[in-house]
């Protein structure tokens, strides 16, 4: 596993307070807010505008666990969930916008993890999955040689693979294998990718694929390699696929990783450092 090396973070700098760039990251803003008639039929139960229910609050603990310095904040009304990332000195400031309700956090998905895994684990889902968003950009921004990459050199697909890949890991280590997260997970992103046409999140097989590159899930540090693994796998299968699949379907990940490995290498170059890259980034905007 030499080339997993290749993008291992180092430990953090000295923190600078800086606030230098907000990079959207990624994902899943999903369906426009819904005109839902029933939220006039409240009752003691129902959960005020912006207001996480037990779920969502659950969640939200998770994340600080993975992430302590993370930033959490609830939509109104809107579905889905996003994360934006902000350099802050050397490091990411992870900060996330969600769904207050876990019903409206996960759409589509939902629809096919409900009955498959309960609702406090998909809020756990819903939010390490962002978290995970998080992290792969800041194991880029800090290569193991001190130079900084921005993780967009991935495509979307490689990104978001990468992002389920933590989350589940993360509530393996949380709730134990035996719970069917990756199982739940990967069939509902197949089965959503099938039904909605939902092609930024068709990473099922992906992520299916990706986890047999991940022997080790004792901390986290073990998810953000996981997490880097399954993006490059990720990238890797998508150029196979294009060359006519030269590999075997069922051929070792490692090949297919190795592939995009070179490819991501071949994309762009990293900057020389996290400073550099904030320069190019404030050239560019
Ligand atoms: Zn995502």
């Amino acid at each position: 596993m030499r080339s997993f090396q290749v993008l291992r973070p180092t430990p953090s700098s000295t923190a600078v307070a800086a606030t230098i760039v907000q990079t959207l990251v990624a994902l899943q803003v999903l369906a426009a807010p819904a005109a839902n008639a029933e939220t006039r039929e409240a009752t003691p139960f129902a959960v005020p505008s912006g207001s996480p229910d037990e779920y969502m609050r659950a969640a939200a603990q998770f994340a600080r666990q993975l992430d302590p310095n993370v930033e959490i904040s609830y939509w109104g009304s809107e579905t889905g969930a996003l994360s934006l990332s902000r350099i802050e000195g050397g490091a990411i400031k992870c900060i996330l916008r969600v769904s207050p309700k876990i019903s409206d956090a996960l759409r589509p998905l939902n629809r096919f993890l409900s009955g498959r895994i309960d609702p406090r684990t998909q809020a756990l889902f819903a939010i390490s999955h962002e978290i995970g968003h998080c992290k792969l950009r800041n194991a880029f921004l800090k290569l193991v040689d001190g130079r900084a990459a921005d993780a967009s050199v991935l495509p979307s697909l490689a990104q978001e693979a990468a992002a389920d890949a933590y989350g589940i890991l993360s509530i393996e280590r949380s709730l134990g294998e035996s719970v069917p997260i990756r199982q739940a997970i990967i069939v509902s992103r197949m089965l959503a990718a099938a039904v909605f046409r939902d092609t930024a999140h068709t990473t099922g097989r992906y992520v299916s694929e990706g986890l047999r590159l991940c022997h080790y899930n004792h901390n986290d540090a073990d998810a953000v390699q996981c997490a880097i693994a399954t993006a490059y796998f990720t990238v890797g299968r998508i150029s196979t696929d294009e060359q006519g699949a030269p590999f075997a379907l069922d051929s070792a990940p490692e090949f297919i990783y190795d592939v995009g490995v070179h490819k991501v290498a071949a994309t762009g170059k990293p900057y020389v450092d996290i400073s550099h890259y904030k320069a190019q980034f404030y050239e560019r905007i």
